[in-house]
């Protein structure tokens, strides 16, 4: 969400005439466009801002402003702690942006605009960070409550956009060369439930599947208690809809759970993963844990590294638990389980999704699958890397033209964060 959030607020300033600079030094203007889901997340930019800083003290017309979400939630504190920053724009304000960058170059002393919900600006889609791949927003905010989140704060309210408008953008994104939408929403299942009768996630599965030149669709995050059994039906029927569910279950234990007010317990996660596979076999499922939440006994953690067995997770997202301002969580429950033990359940966590990685990478061995390549490989640009639909990354040799491209390769060897492969006949 992020990503696409700092390129629609890249839009606004194209549009206006500025260019994009790859280095900060030269920069007229540096937006840090801010998570808060985590402290360490925000004490990353505090860092940043100190080595940006450096070149403000080079360059003292350079515009600093902090947007998003901790921006949201921390306002002019961020001023306080960094005074050298100009900006301060909420994740509800990215719609001023310009404005806002604006009365900063003229003012003394930062301008903060957050608790507003303004409309976000509009897109130019050849901004972007991927040739081949986009994001799109379909919904913003979220109504759940889930006592650990701050996104309900800093994001406010789930608002769905008109299908129609994100068809168009899907289209327009096709025509500038992308291949592979990503539709995104905090909780994107429950997209539609303030949109009129017919737009749903599932109706704009199918509108989005049926944009000509599209040659793959993915969509993130769901959330258990809103999953609907026909998206997993559309996820098996719609050919350029990838079966890679990430459906975060946060815990395995119900009790922790129940904490957490996911509205779920652990068997009823079980049976949605179960009816998922039913309907749509070459599925996969990845997930998000929280350690150490409030009164997680290692009984309640067993449960999650459990959870990892048996479900048998593509990828796990591991995550500390981080107490944040004002949410229930942060308010009700003392953070009791302390850091180290938090460290060492992460890494418990880890290794037991490195060991279904490990044993479901040995099983695709031998076998083809197709192939969105991604670019050269990171570590080795002689190496094409790219994802199966399943979301696994495998990386392989050929020509670099093959960027962008739908290819079927076989799995030669693996890692347990990776595969290798050679391309196919
Ligand atoms: N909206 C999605 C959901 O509810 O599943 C994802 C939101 S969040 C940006 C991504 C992940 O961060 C969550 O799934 C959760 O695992 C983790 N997270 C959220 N709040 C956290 C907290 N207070 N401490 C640690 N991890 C947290």
């Amino acid at each position: 969400m992020n990503v696409y959030d700092g390129e629609l607020m890249a839009s606004a300033f194209r549009r206006a005439g500025y260019v994009h600079s790859a280095e900060p030094g030269e920069a007229d203007v540096v937006l840090i466009n801010t998570c808060a889901v985590r402290e360490h997340a925000e004490e990353k930019v505090f860092s940043h801002l100190g080595e940006l800083r450096k070149h403000k003290n080079r360059n003292p017309d350079m515009l600093i402003g902090i947007t998003g979400c901790m921006a949201e939630r921390m306002g002019r504190e961020i001023a306080r702690r960094a005074p050298y920053v100009d900006l301060i724009a909420g994740a509800r304000s990215f719609g001023d942006i310009l404005d806002l960058a604006a009365a900063a170059r003229e003012g003394t002393g930062a301008v903060v605009s957050i608790g507003h919900d303004r409309p976000p600006p509009e897109r130019d889609v050849s901004v972007r960070t991927d040739p081949f791949r986009s994001f799109i927003a379909v919904s913003r905010g979220c109504d759940h409550h889930c006592t650990f989140c701050i996104v309900p704060a800093t994001r406010g309210r789930e608002a769905g956009r008109p299908m129609t408008e994100i068809v168009t953008e899907v289209e327009a994104l096709v025509a500038d060369g992308v291949v592979e939408v990503t539709l995104l929403g905090q909780n994107i299942d429950s997209y539609g439930k303030d949109r009129p009768e017919g737009e749903d996630l599932h109706h704009l599965l199918h509108a989005c599947h049926a944009v000509e030149g599209l040659k793959r669709l993915r969509f993130v995050t769901s959330h258990p208690e809103d999953m609907e059994e026909v998206i997993f039906d559309d996820m098996a029927n719609l050919p350029k809809l990838c079966g890679a569910l990430h459906i975060p279950p946060q815990s395995g234990s119900s009790r922790v759970l129940k904490r957490m007010a996911r509205g779920y317990t652990r068997e009823k996660y079980l049976d949605i993963v179960r009816e998922f596979r039913r309907r749509c076999p070459d599925g996969e499922v990845a997930a998000d844990f929280i350690v150490g939440f409030p009164g997680e006994t290692e009984e309640d953690f067993e449960q999650s590294v459990s959870l990892v067995h048996e479900v048998g997770f593509q990828q796990s997202f591991v995550f500390r638990y981080s107490p944040r301002p004002g949410t229930p969580s942060e308010k009700h429950f003392p953070d009791d389980v302390p850091l180290p033990v938090k460290a060492a359940r992460n890494m418990r966590l880890l290794k037991a999704q490195e060991a279904v990685s490990r044993a479901k990478h040995e099983a695709m061995v031998g076998r083809s699958f197709e192939v969105l390549v991604e670019g050269p490989s990171k570590k080795d640009p002689d190496v094409l890397t790219g994802r199966t639909r399943g979301n696994y990354l495998i990386h392989f040799a050929g020509p670099a033209d093959l960027h962008g491209q739908l290819v079927d390769v076989t799995v030669t060897d693996f890692s347990p964060v990776s595969l290798r492969g050679e391309l196919a006949g």
